[in-house]
């Protein structure tokens, strides 16, 4: 029965034209079409063999959430995270893709060789479709199009140490280099943009006293970097992403660029929209992550920034640790906020607060992550896309508890938070793959960039 086609129905479908009443069809894994409400009433009475009905009545009906930064961190750091742990607590959040970066995992993903050791590792183990980034590094330049061709997304790299001494940044020459070699083949660089110059320049301060911490991670980093990534993405014609922004104060300059046509998007994340650096405790490092959570005023520029659209994307950037690295320290413990499981309610809790629709949450969850990937099949609750879903009833409140997530170290910034948005169901090409957060099956697999 499993392979018979599927209809889902409820009152409220996110689709691209808005949220309506309406009755999705499902065919072999894929949407076939989406119809008024009242389409299959005669399957609700009589449902024939053929066919299921899955009727969600009022709960919402989201396209599944596309999450293009995670650190799995499997193989080699897989005691902080792996493949099969990341997309449990994934599938539980609503998430049903995601794309894996390049470091922490050893090795990193910087040749095919290495490549094909990761997807090697997380096949079998995938609740949800797993894709992979690249990593630009000195000297791999001459591997990024033999990646390309075998199927990452493209390529991350870091402006500023990374924090770990197997994935080195880039020097100015450095970026050059690499985004010259991108864009021969059209390809995307996804940065993380600090400048390491601010970085040194700033106090830096051992201790346990967030005000410090942040005063070490200034926004003029961010600025400063992205202001020179986006003037060498505009002589280069080439394509960059900005990951995790976290400074607003770089957010006309980014604005300014796409108005220019320079081919520059950005995206941000959870924790820095929902979290503010001055609730942050002392020696509260789970909230540890950098660039660092700022103060409230720039959060509510963030968000002016999602609705106006110079931000494309909220991605999770989930970095986890074992629980041991984060000492009460803000200069030494490792930075890193998991949210994989979290990301959907923590977002829509301040989302509605701020009056904006699932819609928008969509956009910003599931197509716009979509969209800066290529996940052409991804994104949107339309005909032709994968049956990707996850199912929400946005009005139900929840206490976050840490030893309910199911990612390998249950440590997180948001525990005995009261989020609204329960995920009550998670589906992967037409089937259901979660409960209520518990797991059916694992159906996920590993997938690979297709467009040219
Ligand atoms: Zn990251």
């Amino acid at each position: 029965m499993s392979d018979a086609p599927l209809v889902l129905r409820s009152t409220r479908v996110s689709t691209p034209e808005g949220t309506r009443a309406a009755t999705v069809a499902v065919d072999d894994g894929r949407i076939t079409d989406v119809l008024p409400y009242e389409a299959y009433d005669r399957y609700a009475s009589a449902p024939p063999d053929s066919a299921r009905l899955a009727d969600l009545g009022d709960d919402v009906l989201l396209p599944g959430l596309v999450d293009t930064h995670v650190h799995v961190n499997d193989p080699g750091r897989t005691e902080w995270e792996g493949f099969y742990t990341a997309t449990r607590a994934a599938a539980a959040g609503g998430i049903t893709t995601l794309l894996d970066m390049p470091l922490n995992s050893l090795p990193p993903t910087t040749d095919v060789a290495n490549l094909r050791v990761k997807q090697d590792v997380a096949r079998g183990k995938a609740h949800i479709d797993t894709g992979f980034w690249g990593g630009a590094i000195p000297g791999n330049a001459g591997e990024l199009r033999a990646l390309h061709a075998a199927g990452v997304y493209g390529f991350k790299c870091f402006l500023s140490p990374s924090g770990v001494d197997e994935f080195p940044q880039l020097d100015p020459d450095g970026l050059e280099t690499a985004l010259t070699e991108i864009a021969a083949f059209d390809g995307l660089l996804i940065v993380h943009a600090e400048d390491p110059d601010q970085l040194a320049a700033a106090p830096q301060r051992t201790g346990g006293r967030y005000a410090d911490f942040l005063a070490s991670r200034p926004r003029d980093a961010e600025t400063d970097a992205i202001t020179r990534l986006v003037d060498l993405a505009a002589k280069l014609d080439a394509r960059v992403h900005i990951l995790h922004l976290s400074a607003a104060d770089a957010l006309p300059l980014i604005a300014s660029a796409q108005r220019e046509g320079v081919r520059v998007t950005a995206e941000t994340c959870p924790h820095f929209l929902t979290l503010t650096a001055e609730e942050v405790p002392d020696g509260a490092t789970e909230f540890k992550c950098c660039p660092p959570i700022r103060e409230r005023e720039n959060q509510d520029a963030l968000w002016q920034g999602l609705a106006d659209g110079t931000i494309s994307c909220v991605v999770s950037d989930h970095s986890p640790c074992t629980v041991d690295l984060k000492t009460p320290d803000f200069s030494s413990a490792w930075g890193g906020i998991s949210s994989l499981q979290l990301g959907l309610p923590a977002v829509w809790t301040e989302a509605r607060r701020r009056g904006h629709s699932l819609d928008d949450v969509a956009r910003w969850m599931s197509a716009g992550p979509a969209a800066l990937a290529g996940l052409g099949t991804k994104g949107a609750i339309a005909p032709g896309r994968d049956a990707d879903f996850a199912v929400l009833a946005p009005e139900e409140t929840f206490t976050v508890d840490a030893a309910e997530l199911h990612h390998r170290n249950q440590v997180t910034a948001y525990a005995g938070r009261t989020l609204h948005g329960v995920v009550r169901s998670s589906w992967l090409r037409g089937l259901q793959i979660t409960d209520h957060g518990q797991l059916l099956r694992k159906t996920g697999r590993l997938i690979e960039r297709t467009t040219p």
